[in-house]
């Protein structure tokens, strides 16, 4: 079988580097790609934004699957159109993508099926939103509604922050936005497989979201994450999925807008059990590399039951009985402009003892490895526990030669002095 695999970050290099593995792989293409998958795949030529040139591609190419990474493409449609020329996808549908495209859809269909979450108020003016803060006492947390790539969210520990917040959302005109009650409580990410009906479990993650050690400064994509994720024991788990995914995916299939790909639960633990802070509709970025360095199965067959609806004739998806923790290498810059152009070297170094490099932003100047984006490389490693695979991913990171990146040094260390 062909394989087409859309996108270009550590994500996609991990699903690169997986779906190399499978018996059932004739050849992978993968487009924008960059230079990590391109040691496993064929780069086409390709602008998946445009939708005709994919379909032009995918029939051209004898595609068998196509595997949609970030949430953009699935947002406009292209799992939608792929489909319609009768091609498996995974990858949700554009009205099933709204799990993350849009707050509000999600908080609504939560309130209408019952899905434990924050309480919340959708506003689309400052006057109603600066009018619903008395609810929530002195927290809250601010969202813009749409994709935001982690930027549009504000929690506010006083009210004079949150009407600053507020303010500065309003500065240009009308949004649409949600201002939700604070939760406390750990977070946990949990990866649940889904063909429209059947659901399977896919691992855990912990991210690591801001850019400082300790947990300071700014949002970024993700500095770094580690599977599984401990604080989700596996009675937490049962309940999540049963009171929380299960609930989505039938309230979708049920609108007639089946869910069908890897729906991503952002969890808090609660003191009154677990409760739903986002959905994201793809694998995280890099929940996905620690995803992949445990998972045992063949991913090229899992991905396409679940994008032929045939989830419920395999066996649950099987993951080493062990721990993977990766380290994301920036750019200096990074989360504000990433400088571009520095060198890298020393990667093959680096994977000596079995670590994983997955490639973000990096591009090739003749055979000079360079930075070429805010987040560079994925140092993914795996180890008997995650105090093991710390170290192994920090012996990795040590053997790069990246003088204007930078990276966390504390990845994984808060589970570590907890466990
Ligand atoms: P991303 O996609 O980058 O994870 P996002 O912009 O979609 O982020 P959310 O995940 O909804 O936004 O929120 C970002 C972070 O803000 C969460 O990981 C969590 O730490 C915090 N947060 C969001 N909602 C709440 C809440 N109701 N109570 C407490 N913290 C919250």
């Amino acid at each position: 079988m062909n394989i087409l695999l859309v996108g270009s970050g550590g994500r996609e290099h991990a699903l690169a580097w997986k779906l190399a593995q499978s018996p059932l792989l004739d050849t992978l293409f993968a487009a924008p790609g960059n230079p990590g998958i391109a040691q496993h795949a064929t780069i086409a030529d390709l602008d998946v934004a445009d939708h005709r040139a994919v379909i032009d591609f995918v029939r051209r190419q004898q595609i068998g699957l196509v595997v949609v990474g970030p949430e953009g493409p699935l947002v406009d449609g292209l799992a939608d159109n792929v489909r319609a020329i009768g091609v498996p996808v995974f990858g949700p549908g554009r009205e099933a993508a709204r799990l993350e495209g849009s707050k509000g859809f999600t908080k609504d269909l939560c309130a209408r099926v019952g899905i434990p979450t924050a309480r919340y108020f959708r506003v689309t003016s400052r006057d109603g939103a600066l009018a619903c803060l008395d609810d929530f006492g002195d927290t809250c947390v601010i969202k813009a509604d749409g994709l935001a790539a982690g930027k549009g969210v504000v929690v506010a520990d006083t009210r004079a922050e949150a009407e600053a917040a507020i303010r500065d959302l309003y500065a240009n005109g009308p949004v649409e936005a949600v201002i939700e009650e604070r939760l406390e409580g750990p977070e946990a990410s949990l990866f649940v497989l889904s063909d429209g009906s059947a659901t399977a479990v896919f691992g855990s993650a912990q991210d690591h979201k801001r850019v400082g050690d300790g947990d300071t400064g700014p949002n970024t994509g993700g500095m770094g994450a580690y599977s599984p994720a401990l604080v989700l024991t596996p009675e937490l788990e049962e309940r999540a999925l049963g009171e929380i995914v299960r609930p989505t995916i039938d309230a979708l299939a049920a609108a007639g807008t089946p869910y069908v790909g890897v729906l991503y639960a952002g969890l808090m633990l609660t003191a009154d059990g677990p409760k739903l802070i986002e959905y994201n509709v793809r694998f995280g970025d890099p929940e996905c590399q620690v995803l992949m360095m445990r998972f045992a199965g063949d991913l090229a067959e899992v991905l396409l039951a679940v994008a032929e609806g045939r989830l419920a004739d395999l066996p649950a998806p099987a993951f080493a009985d062990d721990a993977a923790l990766t380290v994301v290498m920036a750019a200096s810059g990074y989360p504000g402009t990433p400088e571009k152009g520095g060198a890298i070297a020393g990667i093959a170094a680096a994977e000596r003892d079995g670590a994983v490099v997955f490639q973000a932003g990096t591009a090739r100047r003749g055979e000079q490895l360079v930075a070429d984006g805010g987040r560079v490389l994925a140092v993914t490693a795996r180890g008997a526990d995650i105090a093991a695979a710390q170290r192994a991913a920090y012996a990795a990171v040590d053997a790069i030669d990246f003088p204007s990146g930078f990276f966390r040094r504390d990845i994984g260390a808060k589970a570590i002095d907890e466990g």
